[in-house]
């Protein structure tokens, strides 16, 4: 990587074109026009993003295994998971509710996690995964339609309205929707896109040269 030619990076603010250069770790390079910040050195990035994905992995799979909370009326009581409340709305006529919840609380996250996987994991293990730029590309297009902590929110408010008329108690996948807003949060914030491809085209550079 570091006989890389310098390239011309365009300012994402004010489109002034700059030459790109290294930086040193922790650094970032800033426009010397308007000031924004153009990219950072984040070389730890890989194993953050990857560390906070695999543990979001595992609390997606409880979030969606578990029920959500359960509702008890005299001494019957009924538990419900995410994808039961979606087959439930969708039952009730509410098919773009349903369909909505389904996309933006199960799909995209699903393969936000997916993606983030199947790209870091073999780079980790100095390898290229194939058709990476694809994935790259898909997570950039998905990332803002995942909508876990929306569904959060929804959540709370309903269980709050629920106690007053039933004895509501909460369930692993609550908890577990609590922790995936955070780990979802930090994957998000510690995937660096330049970073990542920098490592992906150089690691695809050196196995092609050899
Ligand atoms: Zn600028």
């Amino acid at each position: 990587m570091t006989d890389r030619t310098p390239q011309l990076i365009a300012c994402h603010e004010c489109d002034l074109l700059q030459r790109d250069i290294q930086l040193n770790p922790g650094c970032y390079a800033s426009c010397r026009r308007c000031g924004a910040v153009l990219y950072r050195n984040a070389t730890d990035s890989v194993d953050r993003t990857l560390a906070y994905t695999l543990a979001a992995c595992m609390v997606f799979l409880g979030a969606n295994l578990f029920p959500i909370f359960a509702i008890e009326v005299q001494g019957d009581r009924s538990a419900i998971t995410l994808f039961g409340a979606v087959l439930s709305l969708w039952d009730q006529g509410m098919r773009s509710v349903s369909t909505l919840v389904l996309i933006t609380a199960i799909l995209i996250p699903a393969l936000e996690l997916a993606s983030l996987t199947y790209l870091l994991l073999p780079l980790k293990l100095g390898k290229v995964p194939p058709r990476y730029p694809l994935f790259m590309r898909t997570l950039q297009c998905i990332e803002p339609w995942g909508m876990v902590e929306v569904l959060m929110l929804g959540v709370l408010v309903s269980l709050v309205k629920l106690t007053n008329n039933f004895r509501v108690i909460p369930g692993m996948a609550l908890w577990s929707f609590a922790v995936l807003t955070l780990l979802l949060a930090a994957a998000a914030t510690a995937f660096n896109a330049r970073d990542v491809w920098a490592q992906l085209d150089g690691k695809r550079r050196d196995l092609e040269s050899k």
